[in-house]
């Protein structure tokens, strides 16, 4: 079988293929008459075969089989440019199609909600656009859903979000635990390699933003990922923060070895992780690590603790010299919600205890005399 014509490449899929010959010549007895006298010929068996080779069509065509020119994107509600958006931007651009935020008459709609309590942001979709295929995806909507691979390893479209100036991917995904509050786990399962940051950095910038949920998990690949950015010169950010209770040493010291351009991000989130997460810090400041202006540390509240528990875990990091960041799993209480005024406004909470911070009610203030 020759395959002499082949275009747009695709993760080892193509969106067309052109073979020749396409058929089985018959009837030529033992002497070669034609093409098959330079290459075999091919079976009907072995071209129904090919469709193996060719792109998903549920991805770059609609429903029906008809080719689709334009194909609007909708974030709802990211915080942070849309990976997934971005994906599929690259791979629609690949196909030659008309796609971005601002197409007009779209075949395909994609729309992606982070936040479950966007997800019915979505509902008028079919409304506006009654004649499009609409789908939609992201962990507030359907923590299943997951793009095709030849979506998912795709280099992402950089132009959909003209404003960033940084590469941006998982080289990992999963998690070594399993917190009750994180979908983290449901969503993506155990810990696994993904991709390496050579396949969706861009080398027009020079920063990237890693989105593992806890590289720290797998040690060797930390150090193999963060040896090609030292390498190449790139500054990092770990926006989804980094495991505290897996530092160790060598961790540390590599930390302080990397261009940080934003804060670096631990968590204490339970209250009786308080050993390691002292151990930690000690480890970072062995390290040479300023604490005070380069770390922070997620304080998850409302979620299984006390307000005891919390403002306890605050000073504690204050103590050690770090900053703690109130996070506030469900809108915060009263309490709360001034505990996280001064913890994490900077200038507060490094001017005066939680006590004396004056904008506390009188409510607050009577509760705080409980805890002695
Ligand atoms: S360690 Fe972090 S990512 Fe892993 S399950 Fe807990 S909160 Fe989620």
């Amino acid at each position: 079988m020759i395959i002499v014509g082949m275009v747009l490449k695709m993760s080892n899929k193509y969106k067309t293929i052109y073979a020749d010959p396409p058929w089985n010549e018959r009837g030529a007895g033992k002497i070669k008459r034609g093409a098959d006298r330079d290459y075999e010929l091919m079976k009907t068996e072995e071209i129904i075969d090919m469709k193996d080779f060719s792109s998903d069509k549920n991805i770059n065509r609609k429903s029906g089989g008809s080719e689709i020119s334009n194909v609007l994107l909708v974030d709802v509600d990211s915080k942070i440019p849309n990976l997934a958006l971005m994906k599929i931007s690259a791979y629609h651009k690949d196909h030659n199609d008309n796609v971005g935020f601002h197409v007009s008459d779209p075949d395909i709609v994609y729309a992606s909600v982070v936040f479950t309590e966007n997800e019915h942001r979505v509902d008028g979709l079919k409304f506006w656009y009654p004649d499009a295929e609409i789908r939609i995806g992201g962990s507030g909507y359907d923590i299943s859903k997951k793009l095709p691979n030849e979506v998912e390893y795709i280099k992402p479209d950089y132009s959909l979000y003209p404003e960033i100036d940084y590469s941006i991917g998982f080289t990992t995904r999963g998690c070594i635990r399993s917190c009750d509050f994180c979908v983290v786990p449901k969503k993506e399962g155990k810990i696994c390699r993904w991709q390496h940051p050579k396949n969706f950095h861009d080398e027009q910038f020079d920063k990237i933003k890693l989105l593992d949920n806890n590289i720290l998990g797998d040690k060797e690949w930390f150090f193999e990922v963060t040896d090609w950015i030292l390498d190449n010169e790139i500054k990092v950010e770990f926006n989804q923060g980094l495991d505290i209770r897996l530092l160790d040493q060598d961790i540390a010291n590599r930390l302080v070895e990397l261009n940080h351009y934003k804060t670096l991000k631990f968590a204490w989130d339970h209250p009786e992780d308080e050993e390691q997460i002292k151990q930690g810090i000690e480890q970072l400041r062995r390290a040479d690590m300023d604490l005070r202006n380069k770390t922070q540390f997620y304080v998850l509240t409302n979620f299984d603790t006390t307000h005891k528990e919390d403002l306890y875990r605050c000073r504690k990091l204050k103590e050690w010299g770090t900053n703690p960041f109130v996070m506030m799993f469900k809108d915060g209480d009263e309490f709360t919600r001034h505990l996280a005024r001064w913890a994490n406004r900077k200038w507060i909470l490094w001017s005066c205890d939680f006590t004396e911070y004056d904008k506390l009610p009188l409510k607050v203030r009577l509760e705080l005399k409980s805890f002695d």
